[in-house]
């Protein structure tokens, strides 16, 4: 039984020296719980901040404890009437290959449904983020403009087709010609290399009728990039600054002078605001599965060993879509 523990506190870019593999305890079960083994692990970019010391919105992930986060296991071993064995299960779990779990902290899923893995992203964390931040916050009218950063990841790639279904144009920005491709594909009228593009040029380009609402899930330079062309009324859903997570003393941004003269609303949220209301945005989602109008990209790495560097790869711009982590075969 392996696990995956933080030993470091990174000052910078997380790497192998912050985090060990070691060798856990054979999980011991109590009444009430079970044994699980884990099938897929979700690796996020909100984890590096839980590695920071100090509060945030959730608890920084204590020195010498596993890492833990969103995955899918199997029940391998009961005893709670709640969860038999061959359930497949979601929840936060350690990252560790068999835990013993409370069977009132996981949730069953229906593997009939469809793929397990769907419950850590688009019918799940990711997917609910895409949807309370663009239609709660950002609320895309019939032919604006509505501008996606990290287009082509979990939460991206999501907005802009939820963006295509409500009628906007909607713009991209990607690292990759790859990943321009693929947000094409999905919906996006117009993508933009960040990596190989003038970004203020492309997007006064992309966006001749200015920016109506701006989704953003990078900050930095992009951000600063897309603020001049905000229009009146414009809308910023602010989910995300990826660009700043490794970096102690990031610069700006300077926006409330185009706050100020585009009367633009900027909100930051968390999707846990949204807790009540989750039935509603899987409800959504779901439907737009089924009936085609919404789809997914998983990038898989294989192996529990790799699940440090799946993680650090998020910052890189390693992943297409959701980054998971195969562990085990369900
Ligand atoms: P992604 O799947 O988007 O993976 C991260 C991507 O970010 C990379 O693939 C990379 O793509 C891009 N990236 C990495 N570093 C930089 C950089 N320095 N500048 C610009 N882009 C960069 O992750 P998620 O979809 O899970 O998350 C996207 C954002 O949403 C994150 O900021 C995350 O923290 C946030 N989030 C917020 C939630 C909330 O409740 N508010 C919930 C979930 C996520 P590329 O190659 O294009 O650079």
């Amino acid at each position: 039984n392996r696990e995956i523990l933080l030993v470091k506190r990174p000052d910078g870019e997380p790497t192998d020296e912050h985090l060990s593999i070691e060798e856990a305890a054979i999980p011991a079960l109590s009444d009430g719980e079970a044994i699980v083994r884990l099938l897929y692990v979700s690796v996020d970019p909100y984890m590096r901040g839980r590695m920071n010391e100090g509060k945030s919105y959730v608890e920084p992930f204590q020195l010498n404890q596993p890492m833990e986060g969103g995955a899918v296991a199997e029940v391998i071993e009961s005893q709670s009437d709640k969860l038999q064995v061959g359930d497949i299960v979601t929840g936060s779990l350690p990252w560790r290959e068999y835990t013993a779990i409370a069977a009132e902290s996981v949730r069953k899923i229906d593997p009939a449904l469809g793929p397990v893995t769907t419950s850590l992203h688009i019918l799940g964390m990711t997917g609910l983020t895409a949807y309370f931040g663009l239609m709660d916050i950002g609320r895309p009218q019939e032919g604006e403009t509505v501008v996606v950063s990290g287009a082509a990841g979990a939460v991206g790639s999501t907005v802009v087709q939820i963006a295509t279904i409500a009628g906007a144009r909607v713009v991209g920005i990607a690292g990759s010609e790859e990943k321009v491709q693929l947000v094409k594909q999905l919906g996006a009228d117009e993508v933009i290399n960040y990596q190989t593009e003038d970004v203020s040029s492309a997007l006064a380009e992309a966006c001749p009728n200015g920016v109506d609402i701006y989704f953003d899930n990078v900050g930095g330079d992009i951000s600063d990039a897309v603020y001049p062309l905000l229009n009146k009324f414009a809308r910023i859903v602010q989910c995300g600054a990826i660009s700043s997570y490794n970096k102690k003393d990031d610069q700006g941004p300077r926006i409330q002078h185009y706050l100020i003269k585009s009367s633009a609303l900027i909100k930051g949220f968390t999707v846990g605001d949204y807790r009540e209301r989750y039935p509603e945005g899987l409800q959504h989602l779901s439907k737009w599965l089924q009936e085609g109008k919404l789809t997914y990209e998983e990038t898989i790495t294989e192996g529990f060993e790799n699940i440090p560097q799946a993680f650090f790869g998020l910052f890189t711009g390693e992943n297409i879509g959701k980054q998971l982590v195969k562990v085990n075969e369900p």
